[in-house]
């Protein structure tokens, strides 16, 4: 049986509920804040009041996609967890090189090395001060999944370097690959690389492609290979509207892709209202779009695929649920 591992332990498949599948809750200061100061929230206590309001919205779970070594808050998450019984699975992994300086460990540390590292943190506890330099603590939280980042300059030496360290450890640990796309990297290419890496493409989530990639022919052909797709431009109305987003959402359901969407905001500073009371807040899935997809013509039993189903299907695999 495979394991979802939250920051507070272990839970059954039972417990993971609805689940959204890419959010951000807690950034320490750090190179993300240098490049856009949105992406910077170091006080669990706000970040709880934020978590709370998912709850009261009856959201159970969610992925905190900030990987270690480029300001992620475990302890700050298990916190959260603690306090607002929202259950939240933290990430190892690598995110695109522009989060960190020149001098970071990533840069200078061989595959092996780094695959050990991701295993580590998975199995035995993540390593709460490797911003820089890998500490070699074992903290008490662990990760729950390997977040990777494909950047526009796709799979040079050192992005294949950590790909195939992240493949490595994923299949080591049985985990998912949580695959950040950039506009203008190639998704299929990466794909294709990862299954020659010995990933099973159900085994990995792409995620952004309704904002980074406007081929729904791409999106259809990752579709195709039994990988997820997780959008998350929702509430973003500089990108597109909430209607535009119900409409991709539609498309690939009508498609018989259903069972391999996975929907969440992808927040930072700015989208979380107890940061900014203006925002749309972490419950605007809850609240807004999953209401506008009914309205639309989403099926409630479609929404519940992409809201616990497919977020189950993605952890734990279909022989599993
Ligand atoms: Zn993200």
């Amino acid at each position: 049986m495979r394991k979802i591992v939250t920051v507070t332990g272990e839970i059954s498949p039972e417990e993971l509920g609805s689940c959204q599948f890419h959010e951000h809750l807690l950034i320490r200061e750090g190179r993300s804040r240098e490049i856009n100061d949105a992406l910077f929230m170091d006080s669990w206590e706000t970040s709880a009041e934020e978590a709370e309001l998912l709850r009261k919205a009856g959201g159970d779970s969610l992925i905190d996609a900030q990987p270690g070594g480029c300001g992620r808050m475990a302890e700050g998450l298990a916190r959260i967890s603690r306090r607002t019984g929202l259950s939240i699975i933290c990430s190892t992994g690598f995110h695109k090189m522009i989060f960190y300086p020149e001098d970071h460990w990533i840069f200078r540390e061989s595959r092996e090395r780094i695959a050990d590292f991701f295993v580590r943190e998975l199995t035995e506890g993540v390593d709460n001060h490797c911003d820089h330099e890998i500490s070699g603590e074992t903290a008490e939280q662990k990760a729950g999944i390997i977040k990777c980042a494909l950047d526009v300059e796709n799979l040079t030496p050192q992005y294949k370097k950590l790909f195939e360290a992240a493949a490595e450890a994923a299949q080591r640990t049985d985990r998912i690959l949580l695959i950040h796309i950039e506009p203008g990297s190639d998704p299929l290419q990466l794909l294709d690389f990862l299954q020659r890496e010995g990933m099973p493409a159900d085994r990995q989530v792409y995620c952004h492609l309704d904002r980074a990639v406007s081929d729904s022919g791409v999106h259809r052909k990752i579709l195709e290979t039994g990988a997820f797709l997780e959008f998350d431009t929702i509430g973003r109305y500089k990108y597109h509207s909430d209607e535009e987003e119900i409409r991709i959402f539609k498309k690939h359901i009508g498609g018989g892709f259903g069972k391999q969407l996975l929907f969440s905001l992808d927040t930072t500073r700015t989208r979380l209202s107890a940061y900014g009371p203006t925002e749309i807040g972490l419950d605007y899935i809850r609240r807004v779009f999953v209401p506008l997809m009914e309205k639309n013509g989403v099926t409630p039993e479609q929404i519940g695929d992409i809201m616990r189903g497919n977020p189950l299907r993605a952890l734990v695999g279909k022989e599993n649920t």
